[in-house]
């Protein structure tokens, strides 16, 4: 591993941008210099060229066009411009200890190792820092129009500044009406399946950005790489010192009234795994003893349930045990300070969550599906893998809406099977399909489970159903041992009882999963090519994909309506860029306009909506609605998916049958054909000791009332199940979080 030469390094101030990016290509072309230099640029990334690639292109098109465009790939760089700047931080060869980033002879204090700094650029003993203020700066200019400042208590949580620990911040005055915080994650990601190299980027979100904005844009300050796990205390240093100065004197930036802010970052909420987890707080993991994050479980092997239940750690009592601990002896589960201790407001108990992408997902329901289906627990009464083949019959027919990105795939599968199958398997297919095969007692005890679950996971949580959700899963965790005995007591398990405190803290679960930083880790694995320089690869297209936004703000102002499509084209997906016209701010339909005639019984149902008689409208079969996309249930282009079952804001339950758009007295018109479902209010399970039910699932029959329906009476996007000849209807519980 080596740093690049010069000729691949990101070109420098020095190089600077071509400074008439506002003259035409040539004369009287259609788009300038500029322009045509971010098409390229977009064109890059979007399709994911190799330097060599683009050398080519431009290699072609010089021959073509003599000087249009630069003529190799570092003379494009120069005249692209800066986009950002990283550098490398270097650490001892010897005992990891962090030694900063001056070039030259460098000396570690600690075992006075010394090297320097081309020979650690050589041996790959450094990591990359880019600059966080600079990103938040750029993030906030381009999205001040989205940041949400409204935390008011009230008794839903419907995002991270609706919980507890939020709202204690704000009504102390420990962050100011202008200051940001972060929600940031640190995970490791394999690179080569033959090898044990593997990255670990620190990633972070703005809570204050909208949810889904907070998601799709994510800053990274910090990149390690190598065949080890990071040495925390120094990779956590770089990170820990940007945050310390950003907490102090803020961020400078200007909002579209040129009004300038100051605000203070804070990191809040740290979202990792069981693994990481402990690395970045610097105690025991969940398998040693006093490997709880939260409580004082002696751990060590199987985490029984507890009589008293142990008691949760406290932030005084962590950093006691922090300062009391040595390298022979850890104090409690803990081994020793962590730089993150240094850092206001940042809570080393509370700050950090019980994941459930991992935790839920991944931890428990997997475990519940092996215990069901390896044949290793063939004499237990919960085994049920002989009945796989019957059930795989039924999950593998299921068509799910596009929200979820894989269909079902059979249980023998399951080994590969990814988070979001999981998560799937539990809220929607589980409880329908196991119905009659699970043993009851079982089959009622996942019950506990899903229905938790299902309200955790809503867009919106009433605070009195946190209460119920944590009843609920109490008497999961009590069962769950009784019924599958005390060496099936993992860590996952026990973490659920504390995953309701981190939604009354921090909002719902999707808000703090690390959903959203895992797929991140995907997109960053598309930024490479080869086996060399790889981290660097990987920064500098993370910060060319940042420029694209901010610098086109600027160079496509002015562009001609041609030169605007083909870049919106390259930087969106295929569905914003194909046919579609919008009716209203929250409905857009997709596809050629289909005229026709209404059949009498359409003709009605939209009677009965407006009073009045229309004959003749266009039909969609493609539509979105409040940001949800529906087809049809007659779109012929979607095969194995049902995406057209609505939940209405009346209750109602119905399936699309198509858009009508018409003209009324010349003004333009729309609504929803749907075919009702009846809902039979038959339950499928309850449990009269917590007086609960499982009011997420609805079964019902097909009906032939067809009825118009406006687009503002649409509630939520369902999912349709077939099992044991009966209909399900169960909501998306959010459409927040994507697979
Ligand atoms: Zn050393
Ligand atoms: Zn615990």
């Amino acid at each position: 591993m080596s740093f690049p030469t010069p000729d691949q390094q990101e070109p420098n101030e020095k190089a600077g941008p071509l400074t008439d990016g506002d003259d035409p290509v040539y004369p009287g072309a259609p788009l300038t210099k500029g322009q045509s230099l971010l098409l390229l640029m977009s064109f890059i990334l979007r399709h994911n060229l190799t330097a060599v690639s683009l050398d080519h292109l431009l290699k072609i098109f010089n021959e073509h066009f003599p000087g249009m465009v630069p003529v190799t790939t570092y003379l494009f760089r120069k005249a692209y411009g800066q986009y950002g700047n990283y550098e490398p931080h270097f650490y001892c060869p010897t005992c990891e200890n962090y030694l900063g980033k001056n070039t030259g002879e460098l000396q570690c204090d600690i075992c006075h190792t010394v090297t320097d700094s081309d020979s650690s650029l050589k041996s790959g003993c450094f990591f990359l820092v880019l600059s966080l203020a600079s990103q938040i700066k750029t993030l906030l200019e381009e999205k001040q129009t989205k940041i949400q400042n409204d935390w008011l208590n009230s008794d839903t949580i419907s995002d991270i500044q609706c919980g507890d620990e939020y709202q204690k911040l704000k009504e102390s005055g420990a962050m100011g009406e202008d200051d940001i915080s972060l929600i940031w994650n640190c995970d490791g990601i394999p690179l080569f399946r033959s090898s044990k190299y593997q990255i670990w980027p620190i990633q972070c979100q703005v809570i204050e950005l909208e949810p889904r904005e907070r998601k799709a844009n994510i800053c990274i300050p910090c990149l390690w790489f190598g065949e080890k796990k990071p040495y925390m205390l120094t990779f956590l240093k770089p990170f820990v010192d940007e945050l310390s100065i950003l907490q102090k004197d803020g961020i400078k930036w200007k909002d579209s009234a040129n009004i300038e802010h100051t605000s203070k970052v804070f990191a809040l909420i740290c979202s990792s795994d069981s693994v990481a987890r402990p690395l970045l707080r610097n105690t025991k993991q969940f398998n040693g003893f006093y490997g709880c994050d939260f409580c004082y479980h002696v751990g060590g092997g199987p985490y029984t349930n507890k009589d008293p239940v142990p008691k949760l750690r406290t932030e005084v009592e962590h950093f006691d045990h922090a300062l009391a601990a040595t390298l022979e002896k850890t104090v409690m589960g803990v081994k020793g300070p962590s730089p993150l201790m240094r850092l206001e407001n940042f809570q080393m108990i509370n700050g950090f969550v019980p994941e459930y992408q991992h935790s839920v997902c991944l931890g428990v329901t997997r475990q519940l599906a092996n215990l069901w289906f390896d044949s290793r627990n063939h004499e237990q009464e919960w085994y049920i893998g002989t009945k796989s083949d019957l059930l795989d019959k039924e999950l593998v027919t299921i068509k799910p809406p596009v929200e979820i990105i894989r269909v079902p795939r059979s249980v023998a599968d399951r080994k590969y099977w990814k988070a979001s199958e999981w998560r799937s398997f539990l809220l929607f297919y589980a409880l329908p399909l196991l119905n009659g095969v699970l043993l009851r007692k079982f089959w009622n005890h996942l019950f506990l489970f899903v229905f938790a679950m299902h309200i955790l996971l809503g867009e919106k949580v009433k605070r009195c159903d946190i209460d119920v959700a944590e009843r609920a899963l109490r008497k999961f965790t009590l069962q769950f041992e009784k019924l599958y005995g005390a060496a099936n007591m993992t860590f996952n398990v026990h973490l659920l009882t504390h995953i309701t405190t981190s939604v009354r803290n921090w909002g719902p679960l999707w808000a703090t999963s690390t959903f959203s930083f895992e797929s991140f880790n995907g997109t960053l694995l598309k930024y490479f090519h080869g086996t060399t320089h790889v981290p660097e690869q990987i920064v500098r297209r993370f910060l060319s994909w940042r420029s694209l936004t901010q610098k086109a703000e600027k160079v496509m102002a002015d562009a001609n309506d041609g030169v605007k499509k083909i870049f919106a084209g390259l930087q969106s997906s295929h569905l914003h860029s194909c046919n579609s016209a919008s009716l209203n701010e929250n409905v857009r339909v997709f596809g050629k306009p289909c005229h026709g005639t209404l059949s009498p019984s359409q003709s009605s149902a939209v009677k009965n909506l407006l009073g009045v008689t229309v004959s003749q409208c266009v039909f969609y079969h493609r539509f979105i609605v409040k940001g949800i996309l529906y087809h049809s249930s007659s779109y012929t282009n979607l095969k194995k998916r049902i995406n057209s079952t609505v939940e209405l804001m009346d209750g109602r339950l119905c399936r699309i049958l198509s858009m009508l758009v018409f003209r009324l007295h010349h003004v333009s018109m729309h609504c929803v054909l749907v075919r009702e479902l009846k809902n039979t209010g038959k339950l499928l399970c309850r449990d009269s000791e917590l007086n609960i039910t499982s009011y997420f699932v609805s079964e019902v029959l097909q009906s032939n009332n067809v009825c118009a329906v406006p687009t503002d009476l649409f509630y939520r996007k369902c999912v349709l199940i077939e099992a044991k000849a009966k209909n399900y209807v169960i909501p998306l519980p959010n459409n927040i979080e994507r697979d």
